[in-house]
């Protein structure tokens, strides 16, 4: 399963933001096959068309989908040079799909700060830089063996090493692999370098608790959109000690609180979806009477491929897909009439599955 992970530097609220998640965490019940990793948190994804599929079915059950967050520990200036928990550190961010950066934007003078002030850009370069220098050793690595075979005139070296020595220059100016431009195809070798910092970025602003409903008078907030766009990258405003405390709400006292506090949504459930954004899912859903469901699906699978996430079964004996999007459902009001509308489309093999498709499989056993 994909998985975003959670970093920052010491004391920025890391560990609160994560117990949030783990507490509001999907059911164990519902997942008994998921990793019991206690660095991983299993989130259900907010999903308010979920809500109205079942409205409409009135199934006798609802099971939303879900993704992983994994918490990383352990950064420090120098990681790079293998410094504290460094090289474990590196390790562990090569191993996620997605990168959510804490910074602190809080002020309070009772919680230490590592480098002595709240300094968010300051924050962020210290961990991007150490991200950079580990890319660097390994691109340079790379770009000495490639430049003997570039050389002999190897077609596919030549054109490896050209990105390679776009990569290097970036990263010697500081700037990030993911912040460089290349067409789709040199894209896919760049994929293929697995670099630390071509990984999608989003930050996740942690302010204090009476900023929650203006997050933007915060200058530290403002610093640190400024600077995500440079990068093209998204800022999530949360108030990690809130997070905590919503998260051992239920349903109602929970939009009770989010009144309260003059928001609409809670920080966590906007990072979740941005997070899955991020890592490039979609849902298409399952609504029959026993059950409405979401399924997670990576953005570009065909329809065989999507039954297959239900069962293998489906995949193997898949003959197609009863398809109709979640809007032309909702419009026709029942399945019944959305197939009256001709909005429910047979697709076969080919389909690329989209984001809110309501589909029923049609298989061989
Ligand atoms: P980590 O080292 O990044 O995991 O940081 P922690 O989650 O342990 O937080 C460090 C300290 O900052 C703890 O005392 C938290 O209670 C506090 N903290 C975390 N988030 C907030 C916040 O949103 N507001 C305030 N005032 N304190 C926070």
């Amino acid at each position: 399963a994909l998985t975003a992970g959670i970093v920052g530097l010491p004391n920025v609220g890391k560990s609160t933001l994560f117990n949030a998640i783990t507490q509001a965490g999907a059911e164990a019940a519902n997942y008994p096959f998921a990793t019991i990793d206690p660095n991983v948190g299993i989130v259900e994804v907010p999903d308010e068309r979920l809500d109205k599929l079942t409205e409409l079915v009135k199934p006798k059950k609802t099971v939303p989908t879900t993704f992983e967050f994994t918490d990383i520990a352990g950064i420090v200036k120098g990681a790079s040079k293998g410094e504290g928990l460094g090289n474990q550190f590196l390790s562990h961010i090569r191993q996620v799909d997605a990168i959510c950066q804490v910074v602190r934007c809080f002020v309070d003078e009772n919680i230490t700060h590592v480098s002595g002030k709240v300094d968010p850009i300051d924050d962020i370069e210290v961990i991007n830089l150490e991200l950079i220098l580990a890319d660097l050793e390994s691109v340079t690595k790379r770009f000495q063996r490639v430049e003997k075979l570039a050389r002999q005139k190897d077609k596919d070296a030549v054109q490896e090493f050209e990105i390679l020595e776009k990569i290097k220059t970036g990263l010697e100016e500081e700037k990030p692999v993911r912040a460089l431009e290349f067409t789709d195809e040199q894209q896919k070798i760049v994929k293929g370098l697995h670099l630390l910092t071509s990984k999608p970025t989003l930050y996740v602003a942690n302010v204090a608790e009476d900023e929650v409903a203006d997050p933007d008078s915060n200058e530290n907030v403002q610093k640190v959109r400024d600077y995500a766009e440079k990068e093209g990258a998204e800022v999530i405003v949360v108030c990690a000690r809130v997070e905590e405390e919503i998260s051992e709400l239920d349903e109602d006292e929970k939009s009770m609180f989010l009144e309260d506090l003059g928001i609409s949504e809670s920080g966590l459930d906007k990072l979740i979806k941005a997070s899955y954004h991020l890592l490039g899912l979609a849902t298409y859903f399952t609504a029959g009477e026993q059950e409405v469901r979401a399924w997670t699906f990576r953005k570009g699978i065909k329809a065989p491929q999507a039954a297959g996430i239900i069962h293998t079964d489906f995949e193997r004996g898949f003959i197609r897909a009863e398809t109709v999007s979640y809007e032309d459902l909702l419009a026709a009001g029942t399945m019944g009439k959305a197939r009256e509308n001709g909005k429910v489309r047979l697709e076969g093999k080919e389909y690329i599955v989209q984001d809110g498709d309501v589909i029923h499989f049609r298989f061989n056993v």
